[in-house]
């Protein structure tokens, strides 16, 4: 390996890891910049069992590092996604579809109005729904949910959603095709996975096999796993890089025609209908460990919510139900930045529940930090030692 040589690894692929590997294979300076992408197969990860809803962002600059986030990814998305269809040959179905917000309790009512606020700040299109509007703009929602049963009503044009499956699966498709290297890890492996530092050189090791791969920089964007792997590391949390695993299950639906298309929001729960007729309905919140395996009282919580919000989609076959772990921080903000004392390792992790709406700006972050770049954000907010 020459002096000039630099081979960024990435342990973790999900949104995360295959944005800052696409990110940095599409700006790739020249041949001596190269990348590998370490994943394993862990039951739960995240980015595969999310619902992809991509809310608006603020339309006037922002001075708070999270709404930038927010923006800066939600403003690149739509040429991301042309450009991944073009390179991988995979459509994943961004557009934006609308939202609905419903409040049919006084606590969702309060929520709803401090949000409809915030967005009124922000240049974030709300709109209050009045009785006529509701039966004429959506008669299928009216139907299910007459208009006595909702407090109040608003619409947002501006949200977005797309198919995370897909998006992962053409994130990986055009790395490839753009020379991004994959190294695919079995968990026992992935458990076995190691840094260590040699002659100021830094490897991943498999220490099952005592493979070998010498990388200048590295980023850990192992979600849910981060912590785990900080600790056997290192021995230690690293304070704020400290990330838990938060499960949520989803049910989905398929109905044989689409029936509606904005996506339904009520409190933390919503029904996100996808362009070809599947419908999802999501999401539970619970500690429980690393245990990514769906349940009976989850789905029970899914359905009841159907039966109080749409109840004739209970009607129509439910295809799946799974369950994923969104890496949570303790603050709930991600967290992006080098780790204190190993500078060569950079930590892109606990996006919590916005992790594919933040992924490409981390990605723009993460990538500036490996080639010593002013990433377009003020990252000290998000740092591992905040
Ligand atoms: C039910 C549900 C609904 C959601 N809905 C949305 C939504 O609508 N919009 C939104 O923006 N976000 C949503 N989220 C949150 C979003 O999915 C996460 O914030 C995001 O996926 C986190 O991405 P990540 O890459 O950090 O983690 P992950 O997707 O979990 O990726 C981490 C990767 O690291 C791998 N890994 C772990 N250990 C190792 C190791 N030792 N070696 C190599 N690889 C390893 C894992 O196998 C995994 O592939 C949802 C999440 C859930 C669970």
């Amino acid at each position: 390996m020459s002096e000039e040589q630099r081979t960024y690894g990435i342990i973790g692929g999900g949104a995360i890891g295959w944005s800052v590997a696409y990110q940095l294979a599409r700006t790739r300076r020249d041949s001596r910049e190269s990348i590998i992408v370490f994943d394993a197969p862990m039951r739960g990860a995240s980015s595969w069992a999310g619902a992809g809803m991509l809310p608006p962002a603020a339309q006037v600059m922002s001075p708070d590092p999270l709404e930038m986030l927010q923006q800066i990814s939600r403003a690149a998305m739509p040429e991301w996604s042309a450009e991944l269809k073009q390179v991988s040959g995979i459509d994943n179905e961004f557009h934006v579809c609308g939202g609905v917000y419903v409040a049919r309790t006084a606590g969702e009512q309060a929520s709803l109005i401090g949000l409809q606020q915030f967005w009124q700040e922000v240049g974030i299109e709300g709109r209050t729904v009045d009785q006529n509007r509701w039966a004429r703009q959506y008669p299928w929602f009216a139907t299910q949910m007459p208009w006595d049963t909702c407090r109040l009503l608003l619409e947002v044009p501006d949200e977005a959603q797309l198919r995370n499956p897909r998006h992962l699966a053409a994130l990986r498709s055009a790395c490839q095709k753009m020379g991004v290297e994959t190294r695919l890890l079995d968990v026992d492996q992935a458990a076995l996975l190691m840094l260590a530092t040699d002659e100021d050189k830094h490897m991943a090791i498999d220490w099952g096999t005592e493979e070998r791969w010498r990388c200048e920089q590295f980023v850990l964007a192992a979600g849910s796993w981060t912590s785990r792997l900080l600790q056997r590391w290192f021995g230690e949390l690293h304070g704020s890089a400290a990330v838990y695993p938060i499960k949520g299950e989803m049910l989905l639906f398929k109905s044989p025609a689409p029936l509606f298309t904005a996506i339904l929001n009520t409190g933390t729960r919503y029904i996100v209908p996808r362009l070809d007729g599947h419908i999802l309905v999501g999401s539970t919140e619970q500690e429980a460990g690393y245990c990514g395996e769906p349940t009976a009282a989850g789905q029970a919580q899914l359905l009841e919510f159907v039966e109080q919000t749409l109840p004739s989609l209970l009607k129509l076959e439910l295809v799946q139900h799974w369950a994923g772990l969104r890496p949570a921080s303790f603050d709930q903000m991600p967290i992006i930045g080098r780790l204190g004392d190993r500078p060569e390792l950079i930590v892109a992790s606990g996006h919590f529940r916005s992790g594919l709406q933040w992924s490409i700006g981390t990605a723009l972050c993460v990538a500036a930090l490996l080639r010593n770049e002013t990433p377009p954000i003020d990252l000290r907010v998000f740092q591992p030692s905040r």
